[in-house]
């Protein structure tokens, strides 16, 4: 059969919100260039988070990753109402189609059948496209996230059914979710809206849980984190899901260049960084940030603010342009000028593994987690939501690395106190002992033949293009 002998065509689907598109692409293009080059990658994604991922003309997009946009799911002439996870909400319910017509393109572009999909796995319903007789192909996932929150949704109704939904959270927010093992060290209110709480009614709590029950179901399971970060946890997932392949290490630990995010320093940062030597600095820099999609309130940028002018740490904060007007206090940019910068996007990797930096300051996305830990940089947590919760938990409670802000907001008396004890303080001595400890588990992890990372990502690569 002449289709047997075609060169692999993997077919890439992408999650168009927050970070996680990004977070695959980075993936794809470390499998695209340890692939034969003869390998396609076509990368169905939204024409808007194309744009952000590769730019107007897609320069320096490696040859064999080729984008195809997908639509959205906004009727013509929509007006938003302005509802949570509105777009969201309409991109799920687009569903399959536009993946399958995009897929029918790119086959017929290239000539080539689609071999394998590669999904984001918030896309559970895509495993339908897969499964059709005339496509046929592996469905692999990629879980942007770690591994206790992939617990969390793999065992969503294991939680629900033990500790009886139906009494709701109330008085049992501290408890333990021991009777997962590996998990003990959470606690019930640190799980994703959606899993227990929540509105989990919402076409996102939905998706959530329908994901959770088709992790089983794929060809593998791929995940940006290491074994030797959560032992127990993946012994455990490992019996549930055979094909979990954890394959970081910290993705920049592998290769700088793979961060997909607009890491251009059009603001100066780096050399702001620089111009602060001689090194090391006697006030080591806190960075500040919430991630791609948070926007903290304004009670809590002025404390912020206010907590860096009482403390005078010099600083780097990515703020949304929004915020400055909104929420940061009068005359604060001129007070902390040549102390601090604010600047709306930060190359967040370069700046976290620049020496003068000493302390991050997150909302506790697990690419930032990742990013900090592979710096070595502890960190001051403030989760939002989703996962943030359990990273915080991972980040404070099992790799004591950082602390997460008392009563979860973030206050001036708060904030001076952490960032006294991570910049100067003794546990902040500690943490970075522990960090250094587990960056050369993450080195060990993805280096040489043998360490556990570099060992899965070789089996996910023979997975992708077997056919
Ligand atoms: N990021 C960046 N500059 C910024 C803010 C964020 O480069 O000013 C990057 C950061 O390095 C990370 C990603 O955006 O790779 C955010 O991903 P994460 O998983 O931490 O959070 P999310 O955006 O999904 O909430």
């Amino acid at each position: 059969d002449p289709l047997q002998l075609q060169d692999p065509h993997i077919a890439v689907l992408a999650f168009p919100f927050s970070s996680h598109a990004g977070h695959l692409l980075s993936v794809v293009r470390r499998l695209a260039s340890a692939a034969p080059s003869t390998t396609l990658f076509s990368f169905f994604n939204t024409r808007t988070s194309n744009l952000t991922l590769f730019g107007p003309t897609g320069a320096g997009v490696p040859e064999n990753i080729k984008p195809y946009d997908v639509p959205d799911g906004v009727p013509e002439g929509y007006v938003f109402q302005g509802k949570h996870q509105e777009d969201i909400g309409l991109f799920l319910s687009a569903g399959c189609d536009g993946f399958r017509a995009a897929m029918e393109i790119a086959a017929a572009d290239s000539g080539r059948r689609i071999t394998c999909m590669l999904v984001d796995p918030f896309l559970w319903y895509t495993q339908e496209i897969a499964a059709e007789a005339e496509m046929h192909v592996p469905w692999v996932v990629f879980w942007t996230s770690g591994l206790a929150s992939l617990s969390s949704h793999l065992n969503t109704d294991l939680i629900r059914e033990k500790l009886d939904i139906t009494k709701g959270i109330a008085g049992r927010e501290d408890e333990p979710l021991s009777f997962i093992p590996g998990m003990s060290k959470m606690r019930l209110k640190d799980l994703p809206e959606g899993v227990f709480f929540g509105n989990l009614e919402s076409p996102f709590s939905n998706m959530l849980l329908q994901m959770g029950r088709a992790f089983p179901t794929a060809a593998a399971v791929a995940v940006n984190s290491f074994e030797e970060l959560e032992p127990d946890l993946t012994q455990q997932l490992k019996s549930d899901l055979p094909n979990l392949l954890c394959i970081g290490g910290p993705m920049n630990l592998l290769n700088k260049k793979t961060s997909s995010l607009p890491s251009d320093d059009q603001y100066g940062c780096l050399a702001w960084l620089d111009a602060r030597k001689p090194s090391p600095p006697s006030s080591p820099v806190a960075y500040i940030s919430f991630g791609s999609v948070t926007v903290p309130r304004r009670v809590e940028v002025v404390a912020i603010a206010e907590a860096l002018e009482v403390t005078g740490v010099p600083f780097i904060w990515s703020l949304k342009r929004e915020s400055w007007d909104q929420s940061l206090p009068e005359g604060f940019l001129e007070r902390t000028r040549g102390r601090g910068l604010v600047v709306p996007w930060a190359p967040q990797v370069d700046i976290l593994s620049h020496e003068a930096v000493g302390a991050l300051v997150t909302h506790c996305g697990w690419g930032s987690f990742m990013e900090g830990l592979a710096a070595g940089v502890p960190m001051i947590c403030r989760p939002f939501f989703g996962d943030q919760r359990l990273n915080g938990r991972i980040i404070q409670d099992v790799l004591e690395i950082g602390t997460v802000v008392d009563g979860g907001v973030i206050t001036r008396d708060g904030l001076v106190r952490q960032l006294g004890m991570v910049l100067a303080g003794e546990e902040g001595r500690r943490m970075r002992e522990n960090i250094k400890g587990i960056c050369l588990q993450a080195r060990a992890a993805v280096e040489g033949p043998l360490g556990s990372s570099a060992v899965n990502f070789n089996k996910l690569l023979n997975i992708i293009l077997t056919q």
